[in-house]
């Protein structure tokens, strides 16, 4: 079976040419694929022996609303999908000024084990393909009835370690005749997969690089990231310096503030020099309580944010959203797993 949803429209007039039908079909169905369409019949403007060839050649999934939380405070709506192997992935709607982001995941847990983040409990699962991360956005937007304008890979899942759908679902939701969502848009966040990182350096894409950072140091960031064992923090800033070099973009870096741990003074001294000739963007983040880490948050977040600020940086503290939702972090799929166990994966 074809998962037609996850090809380009190159790949789709490709294909419906091979089945002898002319090039402007691949447009018409990939118009249909990117509006939402729930099955092959609502496809009016294809013959229906073209619409019954493709309903038993191809798969049309569409994620089905597990679970809808929708924050009192702010508007954050959160979403768990059930996938077609019922597996479950969440994403979250966040209203802000500049625009309604949806934060989408990359991936079926996670395999990355950073001590303080609920998404990697349980391991990773399997991937995600670029139609099921695409469907995060359209979905998010046909279900909530709001336009959304902007995207961040900072879900369940580490978007590097799905490079090659993950590139493709943005070629895909950057498409003027799909969701023409631009990349300027759009937020890619790393726990500092190098590799990945200087593959993107190489695309030049114009999208936004986060680097989840939480430390400057080896020997915290060992502690609290694992993924610290296998790219150093001095190979990591090597690597931003590069991307920096290359595209011209200014990364963002993501620190959550963790108690005792990584909100020491010399801690923000550090990062300064690492910083040293890169524009960097430093994004406080407060530590979202996970039941089952040992971290709490750090109460130093504005003497840490003054101290980077001293060095001429700039940092923002992120502000929380969907506090009363579990909106944080697999927190939602976390609850749902150890609630309904078997069906919900
Ligand atoms: N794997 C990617 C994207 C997913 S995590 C990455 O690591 O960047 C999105 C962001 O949330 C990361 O910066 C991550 O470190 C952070 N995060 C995870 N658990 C958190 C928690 N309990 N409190 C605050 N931030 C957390």
């Amino acid at each position: 079976m074809i998962d037609l949803k996850s090809l380009s429209l190159q790949e789709m007039t490709d294909l419906l040419k091979s089945i002898g039908q002319p090039a402007f079909r691949g447009k018409q169905v990939f118009t249909w694929l990117h509006k939402g369409a729930r099955s092959f019949d609502e496809m009016s403007n294809l013959p229906k022996v073209l619409r019954d060839r493709l309903a038993a050649e191809c798969i049309l999934h569409v994620p089905q609303v597990a679970r809808k939380q929708e924050s009192k405070l702010d508007g954050t709506i959160k979403y768990l999908w059930e996938l077609a192997d019922g597996n479950c992935i969440e994403s979250v709607l966040m209203r802000y000024h500049h625009g309604n982001t949806v934060c989408i995941s990359s991936q079926v847990g996670c395999r990355m084990g950073c001590t303080f983040c609920a998404s990697t409990i349980a391991g990773k699962v399997r991937d995600l393909t670029p139609a099921e991360m695409l469907d995060q956005v359209l979905f998010t937007q046909l279900d909530s009835g709001l336009e959304i304008s902007n995207i961040v890979l900072m879900g369940i899942g580490e978007p590097m370690d799905n490079l090659d759908n993950v590139l493709k679902f943005l070629e895909l939701v950057n498409h003027p005749d799909g969701m023409n969502i631009g990349m300027r848009h759009i937020s890619l966040s790393t726990c500092g997969v190098i590799p990945g990182i200087k593959r993107l350096s190489e695309l030049g894409l114009q999208l936004t690089l986060s680097v989840s950072l939480h430390a400057p140091d080896d020997e915290t960031r060992t502690r609290i990231m694992p993924v610290n064992r296998a790219y150093h923090v001095d190979d990591l800033f090597a690597a931003c310096h590069e991307y920096f070099r290359k595209t011209g973009r200014r990364i963002s870096f993501e620190y959550s503030m963790i108690d005792g741990v990584n909100d020491n003074d010399w801690q923000a001294d550090l990062m300064a020099k690492r910083l040293k000739g890169m524009p960097g963007h430093i994004n406080l983040i407060p530590l979202n309580d996970v039941v089952e880490s040992p971290f709490k948050p750090s109460k130093r977040i504005s003497a840490f944010q003054k101290r980077l600020e001293s060095h001429g940086l700039t940092a923002t503290v992120r502000r929380t959203l969907g506090s009363d939702i579990d909106a944080s972090c697999g927190q939602l799929r976390r609850k749902a797993m150890e609630e309904k166990g078997e069906t919900c994966r």
